[in-house]
């Protein structure tokens, strides 16, 4: 995803189009690996606006996730508006601005980083999950097991781990 700026660095207040449709693997995420689904598109506009050169554009691709309820993959649009500023090393006091090298901007580092920021909080392959069984493991969206059902209160779980901390 590397876009040569040289002509466009010339003039302030040229544009150019530009598209990029590349294969990606994975994605690291605080969630963990995010494998895609599909390539990762990213089509816009890169303008010069005098000292830095503004980057406008849609990101579009398809990742699998993994269902926290019941741990199944699935898999997950994701569309990002992109909107980044990049400027040349020396400008880097701007902290709202990407550095580039040379005449080459990579988009690369900063369409992850905005593929990653869309991600839902909670990856669940439908919101109706029923999860699995903590007891003897089965996938309750299929047939409910005969276990007991403890249900824990989560306000009770936070109290009762805050004073096992505190022992
Ligand atoms: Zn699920
Ligand atoms: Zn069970």
């Amino acid at each position: 995803m590397k876009l040569e700026i040289k002509e466009l660095l010339k003039f302030p207040g040229s544009e150019e189009v530009f598209e990029f449709n590349e294969n990606w693997d994975y994605l690291e995420t605080g969630q963990g690996i995010v494998k895609f689904a599909s390539s990762v598109s990213f089509s816009g506009k890169v303008t010069n606006i005098g000292n830095s050169v503004l980057a406008k554009g849609d990101v579009t691709t398809r990742v699998t996730l993994k269902c926290n309820r019941c741990l199944k993959l699935f898999e997950h649009d994701v569309a990002v508006d992109y909107l980044e500023e990049f400027c040349t090393p020396d400008e880097e006091e701007n902290e709202d601005c990407i550095a580039y090298d040379g005449e080459v901007i990579d988009f690369r580092p900063s369409v992850a980083e905005n593929l990653i920021l869309v991600l839902p909080m909670k990856w669940l392959c439908n919101v109706e999950c029923h999860g699995i069984c903590s007891q003897c493991g089965q996938d309750l969206n299929e047939i409910r097991c005969d276990c007991r059902e403890e249900k824990v209160d989560p306000r009770m779980q936070a109290l009762q781990k805050f004073f096992e901390e505190k022992e």
